[in-house]
């Protein structure tokens, strides 16, 4: 039995920010739970190399029970499993949303002006950001013409100002993926960090938060924290956490078998995510893209120099656009990967292909994740009813009408030979229910807001119970127009500014 000031369990994109900060600025004791293990392996540091995480023990990979807009298909949901969480495994980009989405949450200290200036720190401080250094000529192509094609020709799309084409801003430095823990986990002395370990539920005594208890090597333990708990375990294993400990809606709780202590009847509800829909293309004589990244020579390259392909994201060029004129921000991020997208990313066979990317960044559709069983081993079940409103299929279809207007504009029209998804003559409806998948940004399930029922006030404290806080995904009121790994890692600042200022 151990006693610290402050717990953080999950070690991803905002956990490490809130551990990393507590640990560096104060000198309180701090211990951080992960469920997995090391990030020093290739599949990390390789920033090309992260699909080969998909389906291993480092994705938690929760498949969604079927879904009714996409035909009843299941969506699987990695998610990182390791030091760094999600931030360990993501493509890397760098996006923080627009204004208008803070300002839209009407939340006192959440207006864009607030939290620009803690996105300054984070891009100035902890966090490397560059772009992604060896774009194939093809998304050069792709962002001249898509400025030939009316997107503004901006290279600072990351936001407020989202509208622009350009090379993709991401967290690689030297080559190397650079995730929250390598950006705040810097061996603190007052800082312990718990691998393998994964919370089982929360102890509650007396309507305040006292420690955890964990599983770490077939064994329980508990540690305690005088001061907070904080959950940044992500937004599918922070509603799961809590609903285990007892907090969330009353009546599901009992279902399976688990005393409501905290009737809280929003904690998992309001998932949601980016619906995304691949369009592939097959390349003019000449361009290859990354067919050929299996060649030993990228490996030796990356391994002797941290130079080039391996040395990308998949994701080389965004662009950001309107899908029509009258919209107040963008609403798509087109997202452009030099080979085949839809297939299987570990095959060693790869066509010379071209992918565009569509993620929907203002779907109506929302889900919710409710645990099955009081089993802390059951995968919950999520449902995120993607394309449940008819207004995302026709957005999803404006898009892929824009971007294909991109792909007929010079120079990049003569570097592809013909759109072999859907397919000229193909009907877009069908091809968006039959492939749309999401952007793996699951949000919203454990919302701050003003209202009696949700779930955390504006310092993210979880309403009904004392000394527990979140931060991570789950937090965000409302998904922005962004890339969550940014707006995670911003509240992750954020709740440890609250912490310090106690
Ligand atoms: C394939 C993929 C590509 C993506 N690409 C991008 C991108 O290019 N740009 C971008 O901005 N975003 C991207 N994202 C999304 C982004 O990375 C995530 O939204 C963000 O990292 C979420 O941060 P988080 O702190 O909420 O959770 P996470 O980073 O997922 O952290 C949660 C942590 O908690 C741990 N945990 C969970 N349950 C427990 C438990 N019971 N006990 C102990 N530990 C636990 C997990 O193992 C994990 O380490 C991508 C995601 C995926 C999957």
């Amino acid at each position: 039995m151990a006693a610290y000031d402050f717990i953080v369990v999950g070690a991803g994109s905002a956990g490490c920010a809130v551990a990393g900060r507590l640990a560096g600025e104060s000198p309180a004791k701090v211990l951080l739970i992960e469920a997995g293990g090391s990030d020093r392996r290739l599949s990390v540091r390789v920033p090309l190399a992260s699909p080969r995480q998909w389906g291993t023990a480092l994705d938690w990979a929760y498949d969604t029970d079927p879904e009714q807009g996409l035909g009843n298909r299941r969506l699987t949901l990695h998610s990182g499993r390791m030091l760094g969480g999600t931030s360990a495994m993501n493509a890397m980009a760098w996006v923080k949303g627009s204004d208008l989405d803070y300002d839209g949450w009407r939340l006192p200290g959440w207006s864009w002006n607030d939290v620009a200036p803690v996105f300054a720190r984070i891009e100035q401080g902890p966090m490397r950001i560059g772009r992604v250094p060896y774009p194939d000529e093809l998304s050069d192509r792709f962002v001249a013409a898509a400025r030939a094609a009316g997107v503004a020709a901006d290279d600072d799309i990351s936001g407020p100002v989202l509208d622009g084409a350009a090379i993709t801003p991401a967290t690689i430095h030297k080559g190397e993926r650079w995730s929250a823990a390598r950006g705040y986990l810097n061996h603190q002395k007052n800082l312990t960090v718990v691998t393998k370990a994964q919370v089982h539920r929360l102890i509650i005594r007396n309507g305040r938060v006292a420690g955890v208890e964990y599983r770490r090597r077939g064994r329980m333990h508990q540690a305690f924290a005088d001061r907070e708990v904080v959950v940044s375990a992500g937004a599918l294993g922070t509603p799961k956490l809590l609903q285990l400990s007892g907090i969330g809606p009353a009546d599901h709780l009992r279902s399976v078998g688990i005393a409501a202590l905290v009737d809280s009847p929003r904690v998992g509800l309001g998932l949601t995510d980016h619906p995304h829909v691949w369009t592939t293309w097959s390349l003019a004589p000449g361009f290859v893209g990354l067919s050929d990244m299996t060649n030993p020579k990228w490996l030796l390259q990356w391994v002797l120099h941290r130079r080039g392909k391996l040395a990308n994201s998949g994701v080389e060029a965004l662009a950001h656009i309107r899908s029509t004129a009258d919209l107040p921000a963008c609403d798509f991020q087109l997202m452009v990967v030099p080979a085949d997208a839809t297939v299987d990313a570990n095959s060693l066979k790869l066509q010379p292909r071209l992918s565009v990317g569509h993620s929907y960044w203002t779907p109506r559709s929302r889900g919710n994740v409710l645990i099955r069983s009081s089993d802390p081993d059951a995968p919950p079940a999520v449902r995120l009813n993607v394309l449940g409103e008819r207004d995302d299929v026709d957005a999803l279809i404006r898009a892929v009408e824009f971007s294909r207007a991109i792909m007929a504009t010079e120079p990049m029209a003569s570097a592809v030979e013909r759109e072999l998804l859907p397919g000229a003559d193909a009907d877009i409806d069908a091809h968006i229910r039959d492939t749309t998948i999401t952007t793996f940004h699951p949000a919203c399930s454990v919302a701050m807001g003003g209202e009696a029922d949700s779930p955390l006030d504006d310092r993210l404290r979880v309403r009904g119970v004392d000394n527990l806080r979140v931060a991570d995904a789950s937090a965000l009121p409302r998904i922005p127009r962004a890339n969550t790994n940014a707006p995670s890692i911003m509240i992750g600042e954020r709740c440890a500014d609250f912490l310090l200022a106690r």
